[in-house]
């Protein structure tokens, strides 16, 4: 399952890493994950571009977990995060006090662990957001 586990992992580093999104030259929107055709528009058109990795948190929920390989991360904030270049991800909010997290909140993305799922290589969360330091 490593073997399998390691081109899956390749495949993905770009997406995951470097927050690769498609932009539509027809109807101007960014998506992602990227894909071949635009998702609004169903045009082909597109560009492949890397998200500064910048955003704003628009939505965001406290989970608490009582599972114990969650222990270490308890609580987590999830966030609906849109990026600077317009799409939205869904991603862990990490060095924050759960209490002082707001919408409208700037983010940045920062490299954490990767979890990998040994039966599927899946990939659960590559990239979290902190607060914006600049
Ligand atoms: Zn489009």
């Amino acid at each position: 399952m490593f073997k399998d586990s390691v081109p899956k992992y390749w495949r993905l580093r770009d997406v995951v890493y470097r927050l690769k999104y498609i932009y539509c030259r027809d109807c101007g929107k960014s998506s992602f994950p990227p894909r071949s055709k635009c998702p609004y528009c169903g045009s082909s058109n597109i560009d492949h571009r890397y998200s500064k990795g910048n955003g704003v948190v628009e939505e965001y929920t406290v989970m608490y977990q009582s599972e114990a390989r969650y222990q270490d991360y308890q609580p987590i904030v999830f966030g609906v995060i849109r990026l600077d270049e317009g799409f939205r991800i869904v991603a862990p909010i990490v060095d924050v006090d759960p209490n002082s997290v707001e919408e409208g909140m700037r983010v940045e993305a920062t490299l954490r662990r990767v979890r990998v799922d040994g039966s599927t290589g899946l990939i659960q969360y590559g990239i979290k957001f902190r607060p914006s330091r600049r």
